[in-house]
């Protein structure tokens, strides 16, 4: 980290002087673009999401099998929305502020198997790889054959030849390493500095090799890719470059199309959608915004969030240089609270091709995560990992903030708000053991007393 570095960034961006001060911002995207000219800028099409589903689809027998919690699912990886009536009157409270329009939560934190947002990005890529390898090896004769027979003994013996690596903050690692190893692969999980102990004890405990690094998760990838691509043997799941991933997740948005006709809400022009992600490497963001364009076009606007020790996609977007910048360029990382969204070099396939779909973005300080996580467990009996409550100060920041009423402005919604939902994502949280739990609702309530207003 140079200072002349930080001077050249900061001179030619006022939001990134902001960043790097380490405020709290609103960013209000100057490359958002209609969704059907943002269509024409890439590859990716509803075809994409379909495929993907349909290869969740054809899983979901095995996965019946191989995880008895998705017993009630059918094999199918989903999560509900509720609607969080009391943590919005208490937002409204602290802010000033009311918001008009439904407040929701999606709980992703409830996802069987790993019981974060990485369920759908994850399993996904895994499942890809192991009916790929099975239809060259031609042990699965076609994709009509019924995938319980990955659950034999066959398959799994076929596999245990084989191994999938990854590197990262925790939360992938889980997911990898639970469908990884469950298909019977030798699974190697690179971790991060950050990464919490009880991940590492629990990937242990299922077989899963862990290899522990002093070094941020840009450098834990790094090391975990120049592992694995030495084993011909070895598929390395590439957080910072991966499609797979960003297409298992893009389902999870498109689904959500299904999900609140059930519940009877409507989204079109009169009725505006706001969808509040938060963000690390931006490849769950990422996707499940391109699911919802598909679903919603122009009527849903997605907001990612980060914190502010580590806005990489902030920062790559705004200075457009994407994946070639870090966050420790402008003096910033570190250790922060939402160790789920500690990246401090966003990805760079998704940061280029989400660049004309994402509505805004925003970041929030470690008290804030803090002061969420209490406050929704103390008014909605919800715990969520402190990454999982970025979306909640989603609504306020775009009311507030001179950006977010901009881009109100800009995009005619000042009107149709009283009509609009709000979805705050909240991406894990489920699986966190209750030691742990105690430590983050302490902390939590104790800032939270310190601070009476945002
Ligand atoms: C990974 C993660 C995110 C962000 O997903 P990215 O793909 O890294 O942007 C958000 N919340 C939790 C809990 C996560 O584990």
């Amino acid at each position: 980290m140079l200072d002349h570095h930080v001077g050249k960034f900061t001179e030619q961006s006022q939001l990134i002087k902001e960043i790097a001060s380490g405020l709290e911002v609103f960013w209000d995207n100057p490359s958002y673009s209609p969704a059907e000219e943002a269509n024409r800028y890439t590859k990716y099409s509803i075809k994409d999401i379909e495929d993907a589903e349909e290869r969740l689809q054809r899983f979901a027998p095995y996965i019946k099998i191989a995880f008895p919690e998705t017993e009630e699912s059918n094999g199918i990886i989903e999560s509900e929305i509720i609607e969080i009536t009391a943590m919005k009157k208490w937002l409204n409270e602290i802010n000033d502020k009311n918001v008009e329009g439904n407040l929701w939560l999606k709980r992703d934190d409830m996802l069987p198997i790993s019981g974060t947002i990485k369920a759908r990005g994850a399993i996904y890529e895994v499942l890809k790889h192991a009916e790929t390898i099975a239809l060259e090896q031609g042990l699965l004769k076609s994709i009509e054959e019924d995938y319980s027979v990955f659950s034999s003994k066959e398959f799994r013996d076929f596999f245990a030849k084989r191994h999938i690596a990854v590197g990262t903050t925790g939360n992938l690692g889980i997911s990898v390493g639970r469908m990884g190893s469950k298909l019977g692969f030798n699974v190697t999980v690179h971790m991060s500095v950050e990464a919490k102990q009880w991940k590492k004890d629990y990937l242990r405990s299922k077989g899963v090799r862990v290899i522990e690094h002093e070094t941020n998760f840009s450098k834990a990838v790094e090391q975990g890719r120049v592992e694995s691509n030495a084993n011909p043997n070895s598929y390395f799941v590439d957080d910072e470059h991966s499609e797979e991933l960003f297409l298992g997740y893009t389902v999870g948005g498109y689904r959500m199309k299904k999900q609140l006709e059930d519940k009877g809400i409507i989204v079109d022009e009169n009725h505006p959608l706001f969808v509040y992600l938060p963000c690390g490497i931006g490849g769950s963001p990422s996707g499940i915004t391109f699911g919802l364009k598909q679903a919603f076009g122009d009527n849903v606007h997605c907001i990612f969030a980060e914190p502010t020790k580590m806005p990489s996609m902030l920062l790559g977007l705004e200075s457009k240089l994407y994946d070639e910048i870090s966050v420790e360029e402008i003096g910033l990382g570190g250790i922060t609270v939402a160790d789920g969204l500690a990246v401090p070099r966003t990805s760079g396939l998704v940061a280029k091709l989400m660049h004309n779909y994402f509505s805004a973005g925003y970041s929030l300080k470690d008290e804030t995560f803090r002061r969420l996580l209490w406050n929704l467990y103390d008014k909605e009996s919800v715990f969520l990992e402190p990454a999982a409550v970025a979306g909640l100060a989603g609504p306020h920041k775009l009311l507030v903030s001179k950006e977010g009423q901009n881009y109100l402005k800009k995009n005619n919604l000042e009107n149709k708000l009283h009509q609009a939902t709000h979805i705050a994502w909240a991406t894990g949280g489920s699986m966190v053991p209750d030691d742990n739990r105690e430590v983050f609702l302490e902390e939590g309530k104790a800032v939270s007393e310190q601070l009476a207003k945002f």
